[in-house]
């Protein structure tokens, strides 16, 4: 594509963005620029990269593409080695002495992060259900520098009203950082609701093929920008060339994926919530969902994750896990294949014996992209 592609639709923005032809030799794929240092003319006169640490070209390509899905011309990305890689560069900008508010479901890795990591270097941290602004405003300190939060959350799929959040942040003297992966910029973006930095395991919907582990961070302040990519260069949490391509690769694809996950995500909900075996259905989709009319404001749509809890607890949701054909049982999400999972002994597994231990009777299914008859049969004997 020639010209400015920041004012073009969001299906052409995922296919151009930050990928013009190769101007030497017309290739219409970005190339792999598998390099890790590039020629200097003279001490200090190069074409703008110096060392693959710093940038990439593949590298640099994936970014402007993800900068401008997520906040048009006037946002900055930068893509790392894992959506843990991004997590802990960015929070390489606190101190010892701060303090972070984060939503109280959040992937187990991120608690992990926080309570195991972070912890050895003073950084300090309160979990806090964002779904109660007033309680939550309560647990803000003079010292907290960030509030974290996931929305839709990973695995209870709540909806949390960023802009609330973003002006409870901001009032105190703190940015809002939201992780994004589960809904993709094509179905939401936390930018345009206030959010400071928005993150993203680029492993699960913008790959979208299992096939490639990445992170980003995006953001519209460029100082905010330039201090991360100071610690991105510093900390060398960066993708290679090759897993950039692959993430950029797949999300050319990522609007007709989202539209064809969540429509076999909605036909399960409406299946599953009528089924005996079936406790209660957590997706944002159905009108029973407690944040269904802030999740129709907030989204352009409901995405492809989708929990439930089985009447039979853990034995029965730890059987249907084992019994289904199609829905691979694994860890992971996001991918074109259909994955069921059980949160308390894998994905969640870090949170036992934490306040947020999971509950033993959830199952997680990341709805892929099959036949829908295929997927609702396959729990239907599942769950037998
Ligand atoms: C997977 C995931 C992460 C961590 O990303 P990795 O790429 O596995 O390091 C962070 N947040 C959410 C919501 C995730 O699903």
């Amino acid at each position: 594509m020639k010209g400015d592609y920041n004012k073009a639709g969001f299906e052409t923005r995922a296919i151009h963005a930050g990928q013009p032809a190769d101007p030497q030799t017309g290739a219409v794929s970005v190339p792999i620029y598998q390099t890790s240092t590039y020629a200097q003319e003279e001490v200090g006169k190069h074409k703008g990269y110096e060392y693959s640490r710093t940038h990439n070209p593949t590298r640099t390509a994936l970014e402007l593409c993800v900068a401008s899905l997520e906040g048009g011309e006037n946002a900055h990305a930068l893509a790392f080695a894992s959506g843990l890689g991004a997590e802990t560069t960015l929070l390489l900008s606190l101190r010892s002495g701060d303090h972070v508010l984060l939503s109280d479901d959040v992937y187990g890795g991120t608690y992990r992060l926080f309570a195991k990591v972070l912890s050895q270097y003073g950084i300090q941290f309160d979990l806090a259900d964002l779904t109660d602004l007033e309680r939550a405003a309560g647990k803000m300190r003079t010292t907290t520098k960030l509030v974290w939060l996931e929305t839709p959350t990973n695995p209870w799929l709540k909806v949390i009203d960023i802009a609330s959040v973003a002006e409870m942040a901001h009032n105190a003297g703190s940015l809002l950082v939201v992780d994004n992966t589960f809904a993709s910029p094509y179905l939401q973006r936390p930018l345009e609701f206030g959010a400071d930095v928005v993150l993203h395991s680029s492993t699960k919907y913008l790959g979208g093929h299992s096939d490639a582990v990445g992170g980003l961070l995006v953001m519209r302040d460029k100082e905010l920008r330039d201090r991360i990519a100071f610690f991105q260069n510093a900390a060398g949490a960066v993708p290679g060339p090759f897993d950039s391509w692959l993430i950029m690769r797949g999300i050319k694809t990522l609007p007709i994926r989202m539209r064809a996950h969540q429509e076999n995500a909605l036909a399960i909900g409406h299946f599953l919530e009528q089924h005996p075996k079936v406790e209660q259905v957590m997706y944002p989709g159905l009108p029973s969902h407690p944040q269904h009319e802030l999740a129709k404001k907030q989204m352009n749509g409901f995405g492809g994750m989708l929990s439930f809890i089985t009447k039979g607890g853990e034995a029965e949701a730890r059987a249907i896990v084992a019994r289904t054909k199609i829905f691979t049982l694994a860890e992971s999400l996001g991918g074109v294949e259909s994955l069921i999972e059980y949160p308390g002994a894998m994905t969640h597994a870090s949170l036992a014996g934490s306040p947020i231990e999971m509950n033993p009777a959830l199952v997680r299914l990341s709805v892929g992209i099959e036949s829908t008859e295929d997927l609702l049969h396959d729990l239907e004997q599942a769950l037998g």
